[in-house]
This record gives structure tokens, C-alpha cells and sequence, in this order.
């Protein structure tokens, strides 16, 4: 019980795979997203700003992009209005480094505020951070269709930091 305690309280924890350090993530926007909307889940992104990782817009895609580094936004539809995106990604086996990565954002999200939320998120996730039961950008099923979830807090920043040492 009190280790369960400690693990609420603390903060967002990691996970396995992640972005390489200092790596320039390629970004691919498949049908379905504004030029605004585009803009909000670059800004989602951007707000980390940790470990020396860069996300630059590179241009529209069909499918997937399975180059070295590149990350692909589509749209999709979600069963379940509480997991309204998803993070994908590929990776060797024995490493923990990311090859490829897409996002799937729920084509019914068209809120500015709630897409660049949900992508801060996702992108939180490709940092090696976990979901949480806390207070944070990684909390679990916040938000909602059209509803923004937390903003990115020090705190948030600062697990993902650790990440990066
Ligand atoms: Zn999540």
C-alpha cells in the first residue's frame, strides 16, 4: 500500500523505448489535419523541449513513414471515447531506441487546444514516459472528444529530463 502511495505521488514514471538523444525527429502528416491543426500537434510536440530532440514538419504523407527518425500523424477511429490517441512506434528488439513512430489521433478530435493536449501527451510517451494516476500531461484518460487534458507542468519535463542523462 504505501509503495502504490509513493508511485501516485511521484509523478509520471518510465518505460522502455524512447527517442535517441539529440536525434531530429522527421514529422509526416497523413490526411485530415488543418494547417492549424497541423500547428497545434507541432506545438504539442515542441513543448518538451528535452534531450536535445527536435521535431520539424517535413511534409503530407498516405502511410506510414518507416524511415530512420521519422514520426507520422493520421487520423483514425477509437472504439472508446476515453483512448482518443495512440502512440505506435518500432524499435530493435534490444534496444530501447525508436526507429519509427506514428500517432493516431481519433478524426473526431478537431480542437485545436485538445490536438496539441493529446499530442504533448503521445509525444510524452515517445520520451519514455508511462502513463500516470497523477496530475500531469501523462495522466491517464484525461481530457475528452474535443476536451484538452492538463498542460505540460515542470514536473512533467522533469521526469522526462531524467531520461536523458
Ligand atoms: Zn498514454
Amino acid at each position: 500500500m504505501i509503495i502504490l502511495l509513493a508511485l501516485l505521488l511521484s509523478g509520471p514514471q518510465s518505460g522502455f523505448f524512447r527517442w535517441h538523444s539529440d536525434t531530429s525527429v522527421q514529422v509526416y502528416f497523413a490526411p485530415g489535419f488543418s494547417t492549424e491543426q497541423q500547428a497545434a500537434a507541432l506545438r504539442g510536440m515542441q513543448a518538451w523541449n528535452v534531450g536535445g530532440i527536435t521535431f520539424t514538419r517535413v511534409g503530407e504523407t498516405i502511410d506510414i513513414q518507416k524511415c530512420k527518425n521519422c514520426l507520422t500523424l493520421q487520423r483514425g477511429t477509437s472504439s472508446s471515447k476515453k483512448e482518443l490517441a495512440h502512440l505506435g512506434v518500432w524499435h530493435l528488439v534490444e534496444y530501447e531506441w525508436i526507429e519509427y513512430a506514428w500517432i493516431i489521433l481519433d478524426e473526431r478530435t478537431r480542437s485545436v487546444e485538445a490536438i496539441e493536449s493529446f499530442v504533448t501527451h503521445e509525444t510524452g510517451h515517445s520520451l519514455g514516459l508511462l502513463d500516470c494516476d497523477c496530475k500531469s500531461v501523462m495522466g491517464r484518460f484525461t481530457g475528452g472528444l474535443n476536451k484538452p487534458g492538463p498542460l505540460l507542468t515542470s514536473g512533467d519535463r522533469k521526469a522526462a529530463m531524467g531520461n536523458y542523462r
